[in-house]
């Protein structure tokens, strides 16, 4: 048996900013709305968006004898997040300007999996950030972490939308479980649905077809006519516009501060060898020089 405040205390120790535990559940909701938003296109062909679907609702298919899902956050925000200039070409998402933070988060979960273990030897389990096909976010408004923006983002009431999770699925029962936020939400607000330049944003999802982030990193060698607006990689205009940004703190842990900086950085000089040795460590590594500076055109 797991307990909630020794788990809430590992998240802490681990360096987790949010950390809420939620009971393994079947989300057939969920699934049901993922198979119609890719019916009806708004996946743009992203394979790993449609294959395993039913792993998405079934945390057990994942994790044999999985009965509980740990959510924990990193708040991220730092000095690019949703301060570029209007006529910058060169804006960079602020996620992406840090060390990769599948690699961070995935240190800090297994390390907060390491205690647990020492306190229930019994415990077996897998952690994910982005690595496999859950339903995180819906687990994050279970646990407590937030709800869900019409942007389709896990809005926090702390730190906004500039948060990272992680997952832990374990294959022990908790003492107890957190439960939903009540009384919170984007209310009558709207801003991230005007503030996309592409319209991309539809009421609580949206459309990858149109959006930035997707064009600009995962457009694969299809020719883009949509524009960029500025954007080399990634996109936070759904995020810097929502008001729970506004008043969240800048991060000051220093895994996730930025080591670089976009509008400073002479993309048309460097050399792949420099990008390479630049930028292995960070998001960009899943992108090429050559799309960065396509993009740039765009
Ligand atoms: S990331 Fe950018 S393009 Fe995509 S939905 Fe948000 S504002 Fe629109
Ligand atoms: S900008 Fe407004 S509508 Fe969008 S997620 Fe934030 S609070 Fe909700």
């Amino acid at each position: 048996m797991l307990h909630l405040s020794q788990i809430k205390s590992a998240a802490i120790s681990a360096g987790f900013d949010l950390y809420g535990v939620a009971k393994c559940q079947n989300l057939a909701a969920d699934r049901a709305f993922l198979e119609q938003w890719l019916e009806a296109g708004y996946g743009a062909g992203l394979s790993y968006l449609e294959r395993n679907i039913h792993k998405r609702a079934d945390a057990s298919l994942l994790v044999e004898g999985a009965k509980t899902v740990v959510v924990c956050a990193v708040a991220y925000k730092n000095r690019f997040s949703g301060t570029y200039p209007s006529h910058c070409r060169q804006k960079i998402a602020s996620y992406a300007t840090t060390v990769d933070y599948h690699t961070t988060i995935k240190q800090m979960l297994q390390q907060l999996c390491t205690t647990l273990k020492q306190q229930c030897p019994t415990l077996s389990g897998r952690v994910f950030t982005d690595s496999a096909p859950i339903f995180e976010k819906r687990y994050a408004v279970e646990a407590g972490l937030g709800w869900i923006g019409r942007q389709s983002l896990l809005v926090t009431p702390q730190f906004g939308t500039f948060v990272l999770l992680g997952v832990a699925v374990l294959t022990e029962e908790c003492d107890s479980y957190d439960t939903p936020l009540q009384s919170v939400g984007c209310g009558e607000c709207r801003r991230c649905i005007e503030a996309c330049p592409n319209n991309a944003v539809i009421d609580r999802h949206i459309d990858t077809r149109r959006c930035i982030s997707r064009l600009t990193i995962e457009r694969g060698s299809e020719s883009n006519t949509t524009p960029l607006h500025g954007w080399i990689f990634g996109c936070d205009s759904c995020q810097s516009c929502c008001p729970y940004n506004a008043n969240a703190p800048i991060a000051t842990n220093p895994l996730f501060a930025p080591t670089f900086d976009p509008p400073q950085t002479d993309w048309q000089k460097m050399s792949e060898a420099d990008f390479t040795a630049h930028f292995a460590q960070t998001p960009l590594s899943r992108t090429t020089l050559e799309r960065i500076r396509e993009n740039m055109e765009e």
